[in-house]
């Protein structure tokens, strides 16, 4: 499905979208941008955010930076909103997407494994929106999305530490939304099912090659929608968040799962 919102519904924005080169986060950069917004999108790979950056530029017509940032490292972090601030002035639009997660029993992950994610996932979302916060709030508000999974309440079998981060993420995301609703700044968070992305299925299944294509097939029969999702149906679901039609929608978490959330 191709775009479905008003092309210029968020001119006048500038989004950052963490790990914005890859998956999930470069279609939702894609969406965001293709809505009127210019766009920052990082990587740790200098290179590779400048690439994608480029790419996005060209296919949209916006202004697309890409920026080198680890999401752990206060230091990537800071100098990333020192180049989002020299390039547009401001920031309207935060989307927390950079994760690294894999597959681990919990029977055998131990501290290291278990803080890795912690890191990336829990405290790189906490990172970036603390560099960022004050600047949305003396700018009159904005929009956060955080991207989860969904109901990280459940548990997560398989990605103990994952789950752990995101349920963390989603306290953080309800917590934002009541401290700093009254300054404009609206937070919620998108729940993906699971959607096979290069990273998803190498990093987090580790599979390769052949068995990529039948990574998630297994899942088809559970979903009430009958097929697996794309990035685009998270790319779109995050930009509804984004857009004045969610202006009175804060502190919730959107699955985007087919169904699967009553299945
Ligand atoms: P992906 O392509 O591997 O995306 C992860 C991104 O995070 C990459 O662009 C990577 O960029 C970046 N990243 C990793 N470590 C980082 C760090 N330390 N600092 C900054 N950036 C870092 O996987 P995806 O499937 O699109 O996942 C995107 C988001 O959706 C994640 O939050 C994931 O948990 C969530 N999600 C995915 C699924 C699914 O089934 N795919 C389901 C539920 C939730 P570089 O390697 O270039 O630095």
């Amino acid at each position: 499905m191709g775009q479905t919102f008003m092309p210029d519904v968020l001119a006048g924005q500038v989004a950052l979208v963490t790990g914005g080169t890859t998956g999930i986060g470069r279609a939702i950069a894609t969406s965001l941008a293709t809505c009127g917004s210019d766009v920052v999108i990082t990587s740790r790979i200098a290179e590779r955010a400048g690439e994608a950056a480029s790419e996005l530029s060209a296919m949209t017509g916006r202004t697309v930076l890409g920026a080198e940032c680890d999401v752990r490292n206060d230091a990537s972090v800071i100098a990333l909103r020192a180049s989002v601030l020299d390039e547009f002035g401001t920031l309207t639009i935060l989307v927390n997407n950079a994760a690294a997660n894999f597959e681990m029993q919990a029977l055998r992950m131990n501290r290291r494994a278990f803080a890795t994610v912690i890191d990336v996932d829990l405290i790189g979302t906490f990172n970036v929106t603390a560099a960022f916060i004050n600047e949305m709030v003396g700018d009159g508000g904005g929009a956060i999305v955080n991207i989860v999974v969904p109901y990280p309440e459940h548990g997560f079998p398989g990605f103990a530490h994952a789950g752990a981060a995101k349920a963390g993420i989603v306290s953080l995301t309800r917590t934002w939304a009541r401290e700093w609703g009254p300054y404009g700044v609206r937070v919620n968070a998108v729940g993906p099912g699971p959607i096979a992305t290069d990273g998803a299925v190498e990093n987090m299944l580790g599979l390769s090659g052949k068995q990529r294509s039948g990574a998630f097939g297994d899942r088809t029969g559970r979903i009430p929608l009958g097929r697996l999702g794309n990035v685009q149906d998270v790319a779109s679901a995050c930009t509804f968040l984004c857009t004045p039609a969610a202006s009175w929608i804060s502190g919730i978490v959107l699955d985007v799962d087919g169904g699967l959330n009553v299945a």
